[in-house]
């Protein structure tokens, strides 16, 4: 094993970070091994690593027995990590994709994500693996091991009352999220501005008596506006409602005026469980189809 430090400095005496691609790259090797502890990676696993960067996770993973596939969108970084890890990559453990996690298809049979992602792309991606988790026809994914930005793990898992919001609310539709741990600036180089967290999260695979999405369209729409009661958000019809299968303008329009004496439209968005956005799709389903 080379090591964190090793690798990293290697593919600096190649080419700069790039801040604009989250380049943070970790160098404690204590924290990798953690990553894989929380991963609980065995030699079974296929594991898919989002932005390896100079592979310092990468490194660890393959050390395990593990196969990996590894997406990194920097052509250097790619370069690097093709040297570091020919052999790897000749025995096919590590299948390296150069290009955008986000737009690149990911293989059907991952069974953990364990990465420390660029923490602009954090948002999309738990929509991706949101979709990448419903659109599975086995359940092989088991696990997603994540380093993010502590604000945005605290936001996922709504740590505090501040933190309820779409993020986490919809979350709960499909997985089971805890941060496990804090990890301080000083563990990666270059330093970012703010502490991150390592995340778990998990598959729940419960089922809902409404379609997710319209759960989604609904709690997305109302945090919008989230200083604003149920009664005002809820009156604009959702911009990407079409997205629900049999669901448009007039039929959502329908379901409002119905429901717009309703006292839980005197509510604001942060003042209703999830239970109760279940409960509130369940009613705009009823009243979209009474005459
Ligand atoms: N895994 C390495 C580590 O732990 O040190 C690097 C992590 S660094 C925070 C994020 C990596 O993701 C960088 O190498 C960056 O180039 C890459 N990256 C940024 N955006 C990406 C994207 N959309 N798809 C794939 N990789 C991306």
């Amino acid at each position: 094993m080379r090591g964190a430090r090793q690798l990293v400095d290697l593919l600096r005496s190649i080419q700069d970070n790039d801040k604009s691609l989250g380049q943070h790259f970790l160098i404690n090797d204590e924290l990798i091994a953690k990553s894989i502890e929380f991963g609980e990676v065995s030699a079974d696993d296929h594991i898919l690593e989002i932005g390896p960067g100079p592979g310092v996770l990468t490194e660890a993973l393959l050390a395990i027995g593990c196969k990996v596939t590894a997406i990194e969108i920097d052509a250097g970084a790619v370069g690097h990590l093709r040297n570091v890890f020919s052999k790897d990559i000749a025995n096919k453990d590590l299948i390296l994709h150069h290009g955008d996690a986000l737009q690149l298809k990911w293989p059907s049979n991952v069974t953990k994500v364990v990465a420390n992602i660029p923490y602009q792309i954090s948002s999309p991606l738990i929509d991706l693996l949101t979709r990448f988790l419903r659109d599975q026809w086995q359940d092989c994914l088991v696990k997603v091991i994540l380093l993010v930005q502590e604000e945005f793990a605290e936001r996922l898992v709504m740590e505090y009352e501040s933190d309820v919001g779409s993020l986490g609310m919809t979350a709960l539709l499909d997985w089971q999220c805890e941060i496990l741990a804090k990890v301080a600036p000083h563990h990666f180089s270059p330093n970012p501005k703010v502490n991150s967290c390592f995340i778990e999260m998990i598959p729940s695979h419960e089922e809902f008596p409404v379609d997710k999405r319209l759960v989604k369209q609904l709690i997305h729409q109302a945090f919008s506006q989230r200083r604003k009661k149920l009664r005002t958000s809820l009156k604009s019809v959702p911009r990407r409602l079409n997205r629900v299968p049999n669901w448009y303008s007039q039929r959502w329009k329908n379901s409002y005026s119905k429901l717009i004496d309703d006292e839980r439209m005197d509510a604001r968005p942060e003042e209703l469980d999830f239970d109760d956005w279940i409960e509130l799709t369940q009613d705009f389903v009823k009243f979209s189809e009474e005459e």
